[in-house]
């Protein structure tokens, strides 16, 4: 049967090992076709990299491990007799646009992950996204190389991991039908569902205090340490309506976010008659990254489904904008484009480390990123080299306002 070559970067943090569960169950439960780790990539987590490609009755052909000093640990351990190993940000573009990769699973956490999927986006693969940061950060030149992708007919395709726009992805129906039907079933409002995080009902003086490990305790979700600071500062919701805003090609002005403490409606699309359409499932982004792997397909999933014994609520309210500033941030960045998120996304990361370093509060994050938004000299159309200097200059302002 034909292979799926699958090139996952980032394949050591949460969504990179939950995307590796889903290869083998593919492998075993899809008739037709074999699901093959091509590629992997770590940063630092040398031990769980080897233990991950180990797995695999056909190992990986490359490793990755894009920390230099992480690499030579790495080869001196490794009983990978026939896969190659290489280091440096360099070596994800590589595997990233390698001719035998079919996908690239672009699960690096922050801006270290643009280049790569830029790259994967470049050669022509599908792409399933978890690194929103990419969108965030070069929304518009994402946008410009699936087109040029696309007039020269290698039709690169970027789909949703994060569970939000997979949900959105669903709910739009699939192309064939959509194209069909343009005209009557145009999306009115994409509506992005928040949990909330842990701070749904503090108060400012308690996201004051609030200690890392206090932000950390996500209510629903298990991911990696930067998006969970972001769940809790609900800038992760800031960052996807600027995701959506690229991702879907809509206005800012046609994306709402309200809160859904339960996390099973993952997003809703409103459209032009008022019928909402939502899609539902337990919160477990095996789900998603399966489809995104998939689509158009829709093979079993190991997601257990909704259970419909018991009874459970699922609540809506609206989001409570004067404690959760950074929903305005990102509205605007969305609204904006430009120079904008790169600034904001890097502000963002640079901020969270310092808080989960104990060096700032987590009321200082989100004004770190507006300040930061607002002292910059902003341009509507900026190159990839100008995004990644002001990403520089920003992280830059955000450790100057803080070293004492
Ligand atoms: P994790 O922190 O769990 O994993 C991050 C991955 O990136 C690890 O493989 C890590 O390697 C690698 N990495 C870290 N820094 C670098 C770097 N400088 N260069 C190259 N690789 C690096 O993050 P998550 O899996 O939670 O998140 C990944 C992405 O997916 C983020 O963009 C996040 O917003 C998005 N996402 C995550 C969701 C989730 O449920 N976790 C849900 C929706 C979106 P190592 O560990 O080996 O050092
Ligand atoms: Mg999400």
């Amino acid at each position: 049967s034909p292979a799926m070559n699958v090139a996952v970067l980032g394949a050591t943090g949460s969504i990179g090992t939950a995307t590796i569960d889903v290869l083998h169950h593919l492998d075993r439960i899809d008739p037709t076709k074999t699901w093959n780790l091509w590629a992997a990539s770590g940063h630092r987590n040398v031990g769980l990299l080897g233990e991950l490609a180990g797995q695999f009755e056909r190992p990986p052909h490359q490793i990755v491990l894009s920390d230099p000093e992480s690499a030579a640990a790495f080869a001196a351990g490794t009983m990978l007799a026939k896969t190659k190993i290489k280091t440096g940000p360099d070596a994800l573009v590589e595997i990233a646009s390698a001719p035998e990769v079919d996908v690239v699973v672009a699960a690096i956490v922050g801006r270290a992950g643009l280049e790569s999927t830029l790259a994967a986006i470049e050669s022509g693969k599908r792409v399933a996204l978890a690194n929103k940061e990419t969108l965030v950060v070069a929304g518009s030149l994402v946008q410009a190389s699936l087109q040029k992708t696309k007039s020269d007919r290698r039709c690169a395709e970027v789909l949703p991991v994060d569970s939000e726009h997979s949900a959105i992805f669903q709910c739009l129906g699939d192309k064939e039908s959509s194209e069909e039907s343009e005209n009557r079933c145009k999306p009115r409002k994409l509506i992005l569902t928040a949990s909330g995080g842990p701070f749904r009902n503090a108060s400012i003086q308690q996201m004051h205090d609030a200690t890392p490990q206090l932000a950390l305790n996500h209510p629903t979700w298990d991911m990696g340490p930067k998006i969970t600071i972001d769940s809790a500062t609900m800038m992760n919701k800031a960052l996807e309506v600027i995701e959506a805003r690229w991702l879907f090609d809509i206005p800012a002005e046609s994306i709402e976010v309200v809160v859904h403490p339960q996390s099973i409606i993952h997003s809703m699309v409103e459209f032009e008659d008022g019928s909402v359409i939502a899609q539902l499932s337990p919160p477990d982004m095996r789900l998603p990254i399966q489809y995104a792997l998939t689509y158009p397909r829709r093979l079993p999933c190991e997601t257990p489904a909704l259970d419909r014994t018991r009874q459970w609520d699922l609540m809506l309210q609206p989001v409570d904008r004067e404690r959760f500033p950074a929903l305005d941030l990102g509205f605007e960045v969305a609204r904006v484009g430009g120079t904008a998120g790169s600034v904001v996304n890097a502000a963002n990361e640079e901020a969270v480390g310092l808080f989960l370093e104990g060096k700032i509060r987590f009321t200082d994050i989100v004004p770190a990123c507006r300040r930061a938004l607002e002292h910059h000299h902003f341009e509507p159309q900026p190159s990839l080299s100008r995004l990644l200097e002001l990403d520089r200059w920003a992280r830059a302002e955000v450790r100057k306002q803080y070293a004492t």
